[in-house]
Order: C-alpha cells, then sequence, then structure tokens
C-alpha cells in the first residue's frame, strides 16, 4: 500500500502534491583550535566552524531543508543544542535521521542542491568526497547531490573570515511516486 504524509492533522487528501521544496540556511562563527567539517569531511585548515555538534554548516543546511520540505520542523528542535546527545557528534547522523524522519513520513529524496560560502580555504579538492558522504548518509545517488563554493568577495563576516555560510534546496517526492 502506498504510504502517505498523515501524520501532521492539517494534512488533508487535497492538500497532498506529489512534490515538495525545502530550503535551509546555517551560519557558524570560525575560531583557532577548532576542526573545520564541511559534508562530512574534516578540511585542512587553521581555523574551525564553532558549534554543539561538530559545526557542520554544509549538513546542517541539508539538514533543515529535507525537515522544510517535509513540514517537519527544524533541525533544533530535533537536535537541540541543548541535549548532551547531540554534543561533538558528526552532523551526518541528523542527516541519517532526517532521511529515516521523512520515510517514516511517506517521502523519498529527490535531490539536494547547496552553496557553500567561505573565504579560506580553497573547497573544490574536497567537493566530490562532501557529495559521497551527503549521499551516502541520504540513501541517494551521487548525482542527485550537488555541492557548490564560494568566496565572501572580501565583503562582510565570510569575506573577513569569521564565518562560514551555507545554503541548501532540496526536492522529495511521495514515497511510490517516482
Ligand atoms: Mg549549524
Amino acid at each position: 500500500m502506498k504510504r502517505r504524509p498523515g501524520r501532521d492533522k492539517a494534512t488533508t487528501k487535497s492538500s497532498i502534491h506529489p512534490f515538495r521544496i525545502g530550503i535551509g540556511h546555517d551560519v557558524h562563527r570560525l575560531a583557532a583550535g577548532r576542526k573545520l567539517i564541511l559534508g562530512g569531511v574534516r578540511i585542512p585548515f587553521e581555523k574551525g566552524s564553532v558549534g554543539h555538534s561538530d559545526g557542520d554548516a554544509l549538513a546542517h543546511a541539508v539538514c533543515d531543508a529535507l525537515l522544510g520540505a517535509a513540514a517537519l520542523g527544524d533541525i533544533g528542535t530535533h537536535f537541540p543544542d541543548t541535549s548532551p546527545r547531540w554534543h561533538g557528534v558528526s552532523s551526518l547522523r541528523f542527516l541519517r535521521h532526517a532521511r529515516k524522519l521523512l520515510k517514516d513520513a511517506g517521502w523519498v529524496i529527490v535531490n539536494a542542491d547547496a552553496t557553500i560560502s567561505l573565504e579560506r580555504p580553497k573547497l573544490s579538492p574536497h567537493i566530490p568526497e562532501m557529495r559521497k558522504k551527503l549521499a551516502s548518509a541520504l540513501g541517494v545517488k551521487l548525482d542527485q547531490i550537488s555541492v557548490k563554493a564560494k568566496t565572501g568577495e572580501g565583503v562582510d563576516a565570510v569575506g573577513r573570515g569569521e564565518a562560514i555560510r551555507s545554503e541548501a534546496v532540496v526536492m522529495i517526492a511521495l514515497i511510490g511516486f517516482l
């Protein structure tokens, strides 16, 4: 039997469309002595992301986009930074959990497209590995995951090297529709 996203009481049959999109955004401060992890990949650099988990801004943006597409809340409600359970964990665990939540609600991931904004270091050599790790955590093929990188052009907190930012959009579809 085809599963339907019926957990939300506000969902009626007429409101169920086979595709949904979601948007996610994340910012982390950068500080010396922290690890820089993006898409589950450790990037060698003198500064890293400040955060309760591993500070993976890319994974967090993708996670929020997934939860948003399915109207399942946000990363803060599922993985509160006050909980010791999520202290220092790999953010790929958030993605695996989000994937399960979506599946339970009747959704499958169609694709994700993300942009990372970081002044330094150059991220292009690490992007293939990030895509691989994200695809694996989300249980999708490599060509369903896109990761792009930009600098901040010397402007604002990203441009000054004080922060990292990431945005993501995803599309999901009803299980059984594709
Ligand atoms: Mg975050």
